[in-house]
């Protein structure tokens, strides 16, 4: 069995931070498995963190680069990107292609962090 946390955490380098996970965490899936899958605790095999970037409201960044909209780019997946892998395929060829998208993308563009 795997668990895991998915939320903001402390903002660190990618390229030089505290890989061991907080002990703090892993005591708080303790408890969550004692509660709620009680019977199935036993000491946990490996205890990882991982990274991922996080936009400053969980939502993706697509859009195409301010001055330059010959270059769309797709960001900021915030933990969630994976499954919508196709849609995002069809969203940033359609901005790359024709400069717009008929799909409902447009709270995903990076002018909402401004706007804010
Ligand atoms: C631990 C973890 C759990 C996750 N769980 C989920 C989940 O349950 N559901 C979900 O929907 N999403 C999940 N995600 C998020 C999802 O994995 C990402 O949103 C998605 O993979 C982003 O796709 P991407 O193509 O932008 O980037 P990536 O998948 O990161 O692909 C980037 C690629 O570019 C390559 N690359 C980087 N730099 C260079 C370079 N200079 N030259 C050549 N190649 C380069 C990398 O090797 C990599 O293959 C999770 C992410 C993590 C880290």
């Amino acid at each position: 069995m795997k668990i895991g946390f998915h939320g903001p955490g402390t903002p660190v380098d990618p390229d030089d931070h505290e890989r061991a996970p907080d002990p703090r965490v892993v005591e708080r899936f303790r408890n969550h498995l004692e509660r709620y899958l009680p019977g199935m605790l036993e000491e946990p095999v490996a205890a990882v963190t991982c990274l991922y970037t996080m936009s400053a409201d969980q939502h993706f960044v697509i859009d195409c680069v301010p001055d330059t909209p010959a270059i769309a780019f797709a960001a900021g997946f915030s933990g969630h990107g994976y499954k919508f892998a196709p849609v995002i395929g069809e969203l940033l060829a359609d901005l790359a292609l024709e400069g717009c998208s008929e799909l409902p993308a447009n709270f995903l563009r990076l002018g909402r962090f401004t706007e804010l």
